[in-house]
């Protein structure tokens, strides 16, 4: 299985990131997708990659900036995303996008840091990781002018509508859904989770959020709630597998090929 969407570099996952990590190989995750989040967690995460990835484990780094941090950019922030991205000829630029969850962050400006990261993705020919929450439609209008120049769009956490599924599906664009999908009152993902089209769809666990209903703990934060790791995609997996009846192997064979064409594309070896 590939873990589409993770924060492995998330401060919290510290002092046990190497039993996530071993705990992951074990559930048969293979690859995960580290999402960096702002300037400040772009080493960790080109760290991380250096450290951790191994023949059992695919890290692929990608490096961006969340709508949440669009105010704490120095002027040199696109330098230095240029230079990671430089150091990782296969990162993505991601996690990038639009929130509505947070509505003190101006909408103008994380508009703007959108756009200008996605001008670069089509520059350097990089996928894009995608945050949409409450935001999706307008999300989905921004994104549609660079949909033909990109080499690939990745829609994490989904959990909009299955219309809004549907026009980023006709931009070519993979969806990818996370523990949401496994809570039975989420019915409004959990249709769009039906729907997707075999050869774009995507699994995640949003490691260290969005802990699943019935997963295990990596452990608990400072507020005694649970945190999220890699070996609860197995859930993420036999919930979808559930939802489009078919077999668990199913899902988690065109999950990790879809991964491998979003991430890579053609021609790549990744498991
Ligand atoms: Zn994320």
């Amino acid at each position: 299985m590939f873990d589409a969407h993770a924060h492995l570099q998330d401060s919290r996952l510290k002092q046990d990131l190497h039993s996530v990590l071993a705990r992951g190989i074990a559930a048969e995750v293979t690859g995960i997708c580290c999402c960096a989040t702002s300037p400040s967690d772009w080493k960790a995460v080109q760290e991380l990659e250096a450290s951790h990835s191994s023949a059992k484990l695919v890290i692929l780094p990608a490096y961006g900036v969340h709508p949440w941090y669009v105010e704490e950019l120095y002027s040199d922030w696109l330098e230095l995303l240029d230079y990671y991205l430089d150091l990782s000829l296969v990162a993505p630029i991601g996690e990038i996008g639009l929130d509505g969850i947070r509505k003190s962050v101006p909408r103008e400006l994380q508009k703007r840091v959108l756009s200008i990261q996605l001008e670069m993705a089509v520059r350097l020919q990089r996928p894009v990781i995608l945050h949409g929450a409450r935001a999706w439609g307008e999300l989905a209008d921004i994104v549609k002018p660079f949909a033909g120049r990109l080499p690939s769009i990745i829609v994490h956490g989904f959990s909009g509508s299955s219309d809004i599924m549907r026009r980023f599906v006709s931009m070519g664009a993979y969806i990818s859904f996370a523990g949401s999908v496994c809570n039975t009152a989420a019915s409004k993902v959990r249709g769009a989770a039906t729907l997707v089209p075999d050869g774009q769809l995507l699994i995640e666990t949003d490691t260290p959020d969005l802990f699943p209903a019935g997963g295990a703990p990596a452990a608990m934060d400072e507020k005694n709630r649970p945190l999220n790791q890699p070996s609860n995609l197995k859930l993420i997996c036999n919930e979808v597998a559930d939802l489009r009846h078919v077999s668990s192997d199913v899902i988690a064979d065109i999950t990790a090929s879809n991964a491998r064409m979003a991430f890579l594309g053609a021609g790549s070896n990744l498991k």
